[in-house]
């Protein structure tokens, strides 16, 4: 099981939380310029020939923005948005029930949307083009296909996996942007703004702090935050850079922000398969993790903090990887000797 507390995939109960920390507009959001600067142009140019923006595809890891833009560009737009997501929409008749109940100009939002089943994704692409779909009926020789007139809508798909979109999907969006991980700065400022609306004061050096371990994601910030506020509440801590760091280590999140599980794949990288390389497969079994999370999750960030690379034979420690592997005594991540017992 991923560490909740890093998971940057959003639980159950945190969903109402976000929904009041998710910025509104496109100057709220903080952080990814460039995404923002290419957004700010699109909206603009539909808003001023009165016409629903292009189809628009958000690619990047969990917990970076992508529900909040979607939402975004809802109200920049001042359209209302449906939201819906691949796992739902697992046959063809699925789709075809989201896409018959939109009104004209409506902005749809599919979050997973790689994770759609193959007989929808073809049905999208009509829509997507043309606004229609051929719904089939019947079965066999006697099957026939009726065409539906669908009123004109913005499709804004999101994707941690960018690369498992077919090609025919991936060129129907108008405009694909890349969100990337934010910078400490950008991240002391959505956690100043988080403290604000939650009205809890933090010193400035602690938010700073709490940024730097935040794995570079929003969520995981405002999710530290709250842990954060919890410690304080019980131990009426101060809420300076001691209070912080004794929150944080309570968590187990350590001074890179590396979580459990980022610390689990490390280690055994380098003290189990002495450095690698070593498969993906092989390392998920050996951590007992899904392989998908270790890609989509662990990866990302161990590679962006130079941690980990990854070679056609397999994922590797780096000098620095060795290194904070090496320096890392937190309890049972020391060398290979729990996770002999996976
Ligand atoms: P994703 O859809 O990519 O998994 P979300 O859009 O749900 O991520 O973002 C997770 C949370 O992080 C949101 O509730 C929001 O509060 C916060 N967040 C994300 N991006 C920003 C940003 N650029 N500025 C401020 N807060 C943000």
């Amino acid at each position: 099981m991923t560490d909740p507390l890093v998971d940057p995939g959003a639980s159950a109960d945190e969903l109402a939380f976000e929904g009041a920390l998710r910025p509104t507009s496109l100057a709220e959001f903080v952080g990814q310029p460039k995404v923002k600067g290419q957004l700010e142009v699109l909206l603009q140019a539909a808003r001023l020939q009165d016409r629903a923006p292009d189809h628009i595809l958000l690619a990047g890891p969990p917990g970076l923005g992508k529900t909040t833009l979607a939402t975004i560009i809802g109200a920049e737009t001042g359209r209302p948005i449906r939201y819906s997501s691949g796992p739902a929409i697992q046959h063809a008749g699925d789709l075809a029930a989201v896409l018959s109940a939109l009104v004209p100009g409506e902005v749809l939002f599919i979050d997973e949307i790689h994770r759609m089943s193959r007989a929808a994704e073809e049905m999208l692409y009509l829509a997507m083009e043309d606004f229609r779909v051929d719904i089939m009926v019947g079965k066999g020789a006697g099957a026939s296909s009726i065409p539906l007139e669908l009123a004109p809508f913005t499709l804004v798909g999101a994707t941690t996996r960018s690369g498992m979109l077919p090609a025919p999907l991936r060129d129907r969006f108008g405009f694909t942007a890349h969100l990337e991980f934010y910078e400490t700065a950008d991240l002391e400022r959505v956690l100043a703004r988080s403290s604000r609306l939650m009205e809890l004061y933090i010193e400035p050096a602690a938010l700073a702090e709490l940024a730097g371990r935040s794995r570079g994601t929003p969520r995981i910030a405002n999710r530290l935050l709250r842990r954060v506020r919890d410690w304080l509440l019980v131990h009426a801590g101060s809420s300076d850079l001691d209070g912080v760091r004794a929150a944080l280590e309570l968590y187990d999140v350590d001074e890179a922000g590396l979580d459990r599980i980022d610390r689990a794949v490390l280690h055994t990288i380098a003290h189990r398969f002495a450095g690698g390389p070593v498969g993906l497969s092989t390392l998920a079994a050996a951590i007992g993790e899904e392989a998908d999370t270790i890609e989509s999750v662990v990866e990302p960030f161990l590679v962006r903090e130079g941690l980990i690379g990854r070679t056609p034979r397999g994922r590797v420690a780096t000098p620095t990887g060795m290194r904070h592997a090496r320096a890392d005594t937190a309890p049972g991540y020391s060398g290979d000797t729990t996770l002999d017992g996976v």
